[in-house]
């Protein structure tokens, strides 16, 4: 075991990337790389890295922040509640911590949105505490180097893994260990072409050596894709568009969109009018019908059309905002306000 992790450390030494959350032992600027980088690769969540610490530099300045803002500057990263949690779990540091981000994996862990993994990662990039990481990149690395090939989603699977992972983080560098194990997943043992041939476990490696590279680590569950089709009503009236904040309970909470008729499939014009004249817009004119956009979730393919609608009705409009709990807003407040990026994406191509 000891061996395996000072090979790892040194491969680390020799090929890791620099990069600015790696130079730092600052809990707080840890934990935003943290929060950015779950389901986000490095080079895309660099830029909102940088962006945050530089807005916020300490957690007291990301307390203080609206919710708006902070999803505002989140916007094009996706999985928004990160970001809602990651504003929580600033406040809660502040209101009931005295702004002293927590020290040990067990308190990191009580945060909102911080699971086993990210506490560990703290935990020991920050505070070195001798607590394992386990992520994608371990799982394969570990199924892999040792031939394990219980199903990472089971709860035995899970156990074995971490069981492992415990065994091989080392008294003195268990910061570095952790960085090197989850940066040779990335680089090295990827998951399509693993360099073996110039692996420094070439000859002790379990899944090359019976070539099961492709086999491991084993993933039995799959979520299902769901297929969605909004149909945006986007009514203009004296130059402002009627938006609303998404609640909770689906994608995109806080953010801001137009309101919808959801069907089980694509429905055309008349009965998207029809649907329309039955909630309280009798009288209106469809200026415009956009395209179809497309937006991939994890989970969920989004096909998307917007309607653009002008009604000259005062009262018809008052009830239909009443009904969808929406409000006009100006281009300059649509800028400000967080929106999902499909959203972002129509106005710029079709209205401002
Ligand atoms: S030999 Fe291949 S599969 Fe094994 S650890 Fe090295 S790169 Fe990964």
């Amino acid at each position: 075991m000891e061996n395996i992790s000072s090979k790892l450390i040194s491969w680390y030494h020799k090929n890791k990337r620099d990069l600015p959350w790696r130079n730092t032992t600052d809990p707080y600027k840890i934990w935003l790389s943290e929060i950015i980088l779950q389901q986000t690769r490095v080079a895309q969540g660099l830029p909102y890295y940088l962006k945050f610490t530089e807005k916020y530099p300490t957690v007291e300045t990301l307390a203080k922040a609206s919710e708006q803002e902070v999803l505002r500057l989140w916007q094009g990263l996706g999985y928004y509640s990160r970001a809602r949690n990651m504003h929580a779990a600033a406040k809660y540091i502040v209101t009931n911590l005295e702004g002293k981000f927590p020290e040990k994996f067990t308190e990191i862990k009580k945060l909102k949105g911080v699971g086993d993994y990210t506490a560990a990662a703290i935990a020991s990039f920050a505070f070195k505490e001798k607590v394992a990481v386990v992520d994608g990149n371990v799982y394969r690395v570990l199924a892999r180097i040792f031939g394990i090939d219980k199903d990472i989603n089971s709860n035995d699977g899970k156990k074995e893994f971490a069981k492992t992972a415990a065994l091989l983080i080392p008294e003195d560098e268990p910061d570095t260990y952790n960085q090197a194990i989850m940066e040779f997943g990335a680089l090295h043992c990827t998951p399509a072409n693993p360099n073996c041939l110039f692996c420094p476990f070439t000859q002790a490696c379990v899944a090359r050596l019976t070539q099961k590279q492709d086999k491991l680590p084993v993933k039995i569950k799959k979520l299902k894709t769901k297929k969605r089709f909004f149909h945006y009503i986007v009514v203009e009236h004296q130059d402002q568009l009627l938006m609303k904040e998404r609640q909770a309970g689906d994608i995109w909470q806080g953010l801001f969109d137009f309101p919808i008729i959801e069907a089980t499939e694509t429905i055309d014009e008349s009965a998207v009018i029809e649907q329309l004249q039955s909630n309280y817009i009798k009288e209106f004119e469809v200026q415009s019908i956009s395209k179809e956009f497309k937006h991939i979730l994890t989970h969920q393919h989004i096909y998307a059309k917007f309607f653009l609608i002008k009604t000259q009705k005062e009262k018809q409009l008052k009830s239909f905002i009443a009904h969808y709990g929406a409000k006009l807003y100006n281009q300059e407040k649509i800028e400000e306000i967080p929106k999902p990026v499909l959203v972002s994406k129509y106005l710029k191509e079709y209205i401002f």
